[in-house]
């Protein structure tokens, strides 16, 4: 850390939640262009638990959505996976995330990046309130979504623009049930290691639905 004459100057830390069921280059964009905006030191990757809000659709197993994650980060000395949320028992909160991470980085800044779909819910999600405490909240445009402080406190949360990439996972996966390819929408090492654990095939038994 950097001798500021006294007060040392705080690890300023990137939190990128998401299901990652697959990553793909909208997730990788937004933490890229937010760690330049923010002057983040590292941005880390969480793939969820179970994640609640989607518990009635299936989802890959953690330990695929965590490898695909690892893989796409590699490259990226800024970036890095936790395994947090898959490794706690239950469904995934975003308190729980921040909460641990906060005991794991005690003496870091914490901003929490979040697109525009996300950032609509944000206030029906567990303990909203102790969440603003623990971490600044980031949105970032994403097509086909609206961003706005959805009544966050004032000061709690910055909205930005970032290069728009019109890419979901959920069109991944229907993409690769039907056939169709997703090169350049997702890393190639993440088309790769779908392929040779034939997720979101129909028929493979791991198809993911939504
Ligand atoms: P699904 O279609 O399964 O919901 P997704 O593409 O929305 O997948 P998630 O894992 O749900 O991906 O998203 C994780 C985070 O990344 C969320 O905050 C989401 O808003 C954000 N995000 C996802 N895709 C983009 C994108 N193309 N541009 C900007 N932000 C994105
Ligand atoms: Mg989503």
């Amino acid at each position: 850390q950097a001798d500021t004459g006294g007060a040392p100057v705080k690890k300023r830390l990137g939190v990128m939640g998401g299901t990652f069921d697959p990553i793909h280059h909208g997730h990788l964009v937004a933490a890229s262009e937010v760690a330049s905006l923010f002057a983040l030191d590292e941005v880390v990757f969480v793939p969820t638990g179970q994640p609640w809000q989607k518990s009635e659709q299936r989802v890959s197993p953690a330990e695929d959505r965590y490898l695909m994650t690892v893989i796409a980060t590699a490259s990226n000395p800024q970036f890095s996976v936790s395994r947090i949320d898959i490794d706690r028992k239950g469904p995934t909160y975003t308190v729980d995330t921040l909460r641990d991470l906060r005991a794991e980085h005690p003496d870091a800044d914490l901003f929490f990046i979040t697109g525009a779909d996300a950032l609509e819910q944000i206030l029906s999600w567990r303990n909203a309130e102790e969440m603003f405490g623990l971490a600044h909240f980031i949105g970032v445009t994403r097509p086909g979504h609206t961003l706005t402080n959805p009544g966050l406190p004032e000061g709690g949360v910055s909205l930005v623009e970032v290069p728009a990439l019109a890419i979901s996972s959920s069109d991944c996966r229907s993409r690769v049930a039907r056939g169709e390819p997703v090169w350049y929408l997702v890393p190639d090492g993440v088309v790769r290691y779908i392929d040779k654990r034939a997720l979101y095939h129909r028929k493979g038994g791991q198809a993911a639905t939504g």
